[in-house]
């Protein structure tokens, strides 16, 4: 992944509820995918969307994508 892309934040984004399916990230923590609680956006790269929420199972930190 680009870790540039991720810098350009759009201030004009508005994330869709249509797009709130399951959030599932990979907690280096728990070391296995976890549902991820409270995303949000943090970036955008190409097509794919940069979020960021909470570990379900440890709070932790877990950066996704969709
Ligand atoms: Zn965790």
């Amino acid at each position: 992944m680009d870790p540039g892309a991720a810098t350009r934040i759009s201030t004009e984004w508005s994330f869709e509820p249509s797009t709130k399916t399951s959030q599932v990230g990979h907690c280096t923590n728990c070391r296995q995918s976890v549902i991820v609680v409270k995303a949000r956006i943090v970036g955008v790269a190409g097509n794919r969307y940069l979020l960021e929420g909470r570990c379900k199972r440890c709070g932790e930190t877990v950066p996704f994508s969709v």
